[in-house]
C-alpha cells in the first residue's frame, strides 16, 4: 500500500508509455513510494486509465495526459499539464518505445522512420523539456538550496540491443545504440545543474512488446537459453531499479547504463566454453 516507504514524498514524475507494460510498473511502483504521478498514453485511454486507477485505489496521487513523444507539441503539453496540476517536476522516466519488426532487405523507410522517431527523438524531445524544466524552477526558486543533491533525474528506458546486434530489427537496435550516447552526452552536459540522467537496459521482460515469443512454449524455450539467470523478467524487475536511479540512494551515479538482464548480456554461448 501507498504510505509505507515515502521515498519520493513531494516529488513529481512523468513516464512516458506509462499505459503498459514497464512503464505501467514504473508509474505505479513510483507512485507508491510517494510520488505524484503522471500517467502517459498516446493511443490507447482505457489502458492509461487502469493503470492511474491502480494508483488511485492504492491511495497514490496521479493523473493521466495524452501525448505521442514524437510530436514536440504533445510533448510540450505534457509538461505544461504537469505543472499546471503540479507546481514542479523531479524524475522523468523516459520509457516510451515500439518495434517495427523486419529483415533489413524488407524494411520500409516508414518502419524505420516510425521507430527512430518514438524511441529516439522522443527521448530527445521529452528529456530536452524535462532538462529545461528543472533549470528553470532551480532559477525561479526563492530560497537558495544548500543541498548537494540532484535537482532532477531522468532515466532512459534503452535495452540491451544497445550493444546487442540484433538481426531483423536494425531499426530498433539503432534507437537502443543511439540513445547510449544521446544519454551518456547530455548527461556530460546537464551534471553541472545538478541534474542526473542514466538508463536502464531491460532483456527479456515479459510485456506486450515480446508477447509473440513468451506466449510460445518452442519460442520461450529458445527465449531462456539466451538468459544464464533462467527466468524472465518482470516490468517490475525494472521499475525497482528505475526508482533506485531516481532516488538520491543513487546520487553519484550519473551516465551510466544499468542491465537488467538476468545475464543476457554476458555471452550465455560460451557458458560451456563456446
Ligand atoms: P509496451 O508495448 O507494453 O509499452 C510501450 C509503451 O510505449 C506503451 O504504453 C505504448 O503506448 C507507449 N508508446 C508507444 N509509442 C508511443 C508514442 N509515440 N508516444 C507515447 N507513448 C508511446 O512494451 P514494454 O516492453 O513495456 O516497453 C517499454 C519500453 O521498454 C520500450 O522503450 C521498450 O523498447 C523497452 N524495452 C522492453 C523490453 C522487453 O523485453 N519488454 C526489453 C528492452 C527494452
Amino acid at each position: 500500500m501507498i504510505g509505507s516507504d515515502l521515498k519520493f514524498k513531494d516529488q513529481v514524475a512523468i513516464v512516458t508509455g506509462s499505459s503498459s507494460g514497464i512503464g505501467k510498473a514504473c508509474a505505479i511502483h513510483l507512485a507508491e513510494l510517494g510520488a505524484k504521478v503522471v500517467v502517459n498514453y498516446s493511443s490507447n485511454l482505457e489502458e492509461g486509465e487502469k493503470t492511474l486507477n491502480e494508483i488511485i485505489s492504492k491511495g497514490g496521487n496521479a493523473i493521466l495526459v495524452k501525448a505521442d513523444v514524437s510530436h514536440e507539441e504533445e510533448v510540450k503539453a505534457l509538461f505544461n499539464e504537469t505543472i499546471s496540476k503540479f507546481g514542479r517536476l523531479d524524475i522523468v522516466v523516459s520509457n516510451a518505445g515500439l518495434q517495427k519488426d523486419s529483415s533489413f532487405l524488407e524494411m520500409t523507410l516508414q518502419q524505420w522512420q516510425k521507430v527512430i522517431d518514438v524511441n529516439l527523438t522522443g527521448q530527445f524531445l521529452v528529456c530536452r523539456e524535462a532538462a529545461r524544466q528543472f533549470v528553470a524552477q532551480e532559477k525561479a526558486a526563492t530560497e537558495v538550496s544548500h543541498s548537494e543533491l540532484s535537482i532532477g533525474k531522468i532515466i532512459l528506458m534503452s535495452s540491451v540491443h544497445d550493444v546487442i546486434p540484433w538481426a531483423g530489427h536494425v531499426n530498433y537496435a539503432a534507437s537502443k545504440g543511439g540513445i547510449m550516447m544521446f544519454m551518456k552526452s547530455i548527461s556530460q552536459e546537464l551534471a553541472p545543474y545538478k541534474i542526473r540522467v542514466n538508463s536502464v537496459s531491460p532483456g527479456a521482460i515479459k510485456t506486450s512488446i515480446n508477447k509473440e515469443v513468451w506466449s510460445d512454449p518452442d519460442k520461450y524455450k529458445g527465449l531462456l537459453q539466451l538468459i544464464p539467470y533462467k527466468r524472465i523478467g518482470t516490468p517490475q524487475d525494472v521499475a525497482k531499479a528505475v526508482a533506485w536511479l531516481a532516488s538520491d540512494d543513487s546520487d553519484y551515479v550519473n551516465g551510466e547504463t544499468l542491465y537488467i538482464d538476468g545475464g543476457m548480456t554476458l555471452y550465455p554461448e560460451f557458458a560451456d566454453n563456446g
